[in-house]
C-alpha cells in the first residue's frame, strides 16, 4: 500500500481523499493556490504545497508544478478528484511515465471513453443504446441538416471535446441548425480546443440516470446501481438520488448490465460512472462515461455502505476489489442536495465570501461533506460548491423528511446558499410525486409546474 498520496485537487473533493487516507494510515500532500492558502482543510494534510497562483489553469491545471510536487512532497501516488486534471489523460501517462501511479483508469481506457463522439462508437460495440444520431463527427452544415432530418427534429448539437453542458445547442428545424451548427462548433472550439460536434436526437423531458462502476485490475468490474440526477437547472445537478424513483426494475437491470459490458469492452478499473438518459417510455440511451470519481460518489456509498475513495485507492495499489456483484445489495434511499453559495434569488449568482457562523446538520443518517467552517471564505475562482448534505433512509418518504429537517439544521451566515431552493424544491408535489425529468426545475421555477 502507498506510504503517502498526493492530493491534486481542492476543497470538499480534497478533504473527502484526505479523510479516506487517514483512515487508512496514508500520509497526505495537499496542494493549493494563493487563494486557497488558508483552507482550513490543509492542517489535516501532513504536508501542503502551494503550487502557484489563484488562477487554476497556473496552479491547479499545471501538470509540471502537481508533478514537482509530488516529487518534493516524496509521494507515490496522485488522486485527481474531479475536475481539474482528473480526466486528462495526458496527466496519467505523465504520472506514468515519472512512475507515480495516478489514481484512476488507464490513460488508455480514459482516452478510450474521454472523447464523446468515441465513446459513443465503443457503446455501440458493446451492444450499448446510444441516442440516435450521427455516426461520426458532423464535418459541414449540409452534413449537419441531412443527419438532422433523417433523425428528425428536435436536434441537440454536442462537442465531442465537451463537458459542464458547454458546446450544446438545441434546434428544432432546418433554419435554426445551420446557426446553431456555427455557434456549437466555435463555442466548443474556445472552451475545448476541439470543434468537433455531433448529433443526437434531442429526447423530451428525460430523466437523467446514471450507474456507478468500481473495477480492479484482475478483471472483475461491479456496478453499484444507479444515480438519478434528474434534478438539475441548466444541465446542472441540484439533487441527485438512488433508487432512481419509478424506473422499472427491468429496465434498471439492462442499464447496470451495459454499464458493466461498456466498461469491461473499455478495459476499465478504478471508480467511474456511465451515464445514460431515460426517455418516457423508459427507453435508455448512453450518453458519455466519466472516468473518475464523481461529486454525486456518496449517494451510492450510502445505499451501498462501499466506501469509493478508498476502493480506488486499493485498486491503484493493485489489490483486488474482494467483492462480487452478488455482495453489492443497495439499502434504502439516498439523497444529496448540493449546496452551493449561490443566490437563487438573484438568477443564482455566485456568492463569494466570509461565511461568519456554520453550523452543520447531524442525527440518524445524515452526513455533512464540507471544506466550510465558520471564518472560511468562499474564493471568488473555482466553482461554488461549499458542502453536499447527504441522507440515508429506509425509504425515499423518509429521506426527504430527513434531507428537509437536516437543511433547516444547517446554518450558513454570511453568503448566500441554495438551501432554500433545495427547501422549496423538497416540498414541492412535483418532486414529491418523483415527477421529475431533466426540465422539471425550470418549468417548477418559471411557476408552470406545482
Ligand atoms: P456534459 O458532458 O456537457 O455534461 P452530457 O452529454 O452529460 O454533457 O449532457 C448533459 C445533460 O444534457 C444531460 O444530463 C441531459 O440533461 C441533457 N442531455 C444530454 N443529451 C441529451 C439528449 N440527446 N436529449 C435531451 N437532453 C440531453
Amino acid at each position: 500500500m502507498f506510504k503517502r498520496i498526493l492530493v491534486a485537487n481542492r476543497g470538499e473533493i480534497a478533504l473527502r481523499v484526505i479523510r479516506a487516507c487517514r483512515e487508512m494510515g496514508i500520509e497526505t500532500v495537499a496542494v493549493h493556490s494563493e487563494a486557497d492558502r488558508d483552507a482550513p482543510y490543509l492542517e489535516l494534510a501532513d504536508e501542503a504545497i502551494c503550487v502557484g497562483p489563484a488562477r487554476a489553469a497556473d496552479s491547479y491545471l499545471r501538470i509540471d508544478r502537481i508533478i514537482s510536487a509530488a516529487e518534493i512532497g516524496n509521494a507515490q501516488a496522485i488522486h485527481p478528484g474531479y475536475g481539474f486534471l482528473s480526466e486528462n489523460a495526458h496527466f496519467a501517462e505523465v504520472c506514468r511515465s515519472c512512475d507515480i501511479t495516478f489514481i484512476g483508469p488507464t490513460p488508455e481506457a480514459m482516452q478510450r471513453l474521454g472523447d464523446k463522439n468515441s465513446a459513443r462508437a465503443l457503446a455501440r460495440a458493446a451492444g450499448v443504446p446510444t441516442v440516435p444520431g450521427s455516426d461520426g463527427l458532423v464535418t459541414s452544415e449540409e452534413d449537419a441538416v441531412r443527419i438532422a432530418r433523417s433523425i428528425g427534429f428536435p436536434v441537440l448539437l454536442k462537442a465531442t471535446a465537451g463537458g459542464g453542458g458547454k458546446g450544446m445547442r438545441v434546434a428544432a428545424n432546418d433554419l435554426a441548425l445551420a446557426g446553431a451548427w456555427q455557434q456549437a462548433s466555435a463555442e466548443a472550439q474556445a472552451a475545448f480546443g476541439n470543434p468537433g460536434i455531433y448529433i443526437e436526437r434531442y429526447i423530451e423531458r428525460p430523466r437523467h440516470v446514471e450507474i456507478q462502476i468500481l473495477g480492479d485490475q484482475h478483471g472483475t468490474i461491479v456496478h453499484l446501481w444507479e444515480r438519478d440526477c434528474s434534478t438539475q437547472r441548466r444541465h446542472q445537478k441540484l439533487i441527485e438520488e438512488s433508487p432512481s424513483p419509478r424506473l422499472p426494475e427491468a429496465t434498471r437491470s439492462a442499464m447496470c448490465a451495459a454499464a458493466v459490458r461498456l466498461a469491461t469492452v473499455a478495459g476499465y478499473h478504478s471508480a467511474g460512472t456511465v451515464e445514460f438518459i431515460v426517455d418516457q417510455q423508459d427507453n435508455f440511451y448512453f450518453i458519455e462515461d466519466n472516468a473518475r470519481i464523481h461529486v454525486e460518489h456518496p449517494v451510492s456509498e450510502m445505499i451501498t455502505a462501499i466506501d469509493l475513495v478508498k476502493s480506488q485507492i486499493r485498486d491503484a495499489a493493485g489489490e483486488p476489489l474482494g467483492l462480487t456483484q452478488d455482495d453489492i445489495r443497495p439499502r434504502g434511499h439516498a439523497i444529496e442536495c448540493r449546496i452551493n453559495a449561490e443566490d437563487p434569488a438573484a438568477n443564482f449568482r455566485p456568492c463569494p465570501g466570509r461565511i461568519d457562523r456554520i453550523i452543520a446538520p447531524g442525527g440518524f443518517g445524515v452526513r455533512f461533506d464540507s471544506h466550510a467552517t465558520t471564518g472560511y471564505v468562499v474564493p471568488p475562482n473555482y466553482d461554488s460548491l461549499v458542502g453536499k448534505l447527504i441522507v440515508h433512509q429506509p425509504t425515499r418518504r423518509e429521506a426527504i423528511e430527513t434531507m428537509a429537517r437536516a437543511l433547516r439544521e444547517l446554518r450558513i451566515e454570511g453568503v448566500r446558499t441554495t438551501v432554500p431552493l433545495h427547501l422549496d424544491l423538497l416540498a414541492s408535489a412535483a418532486f414529491h410525486e418523483a415527477r421529475i425529468d431533466t426540465t422539471f426545475v425550470e418549468r417548477w421555477l418559471a411557476g408552470a409546474s406545482s
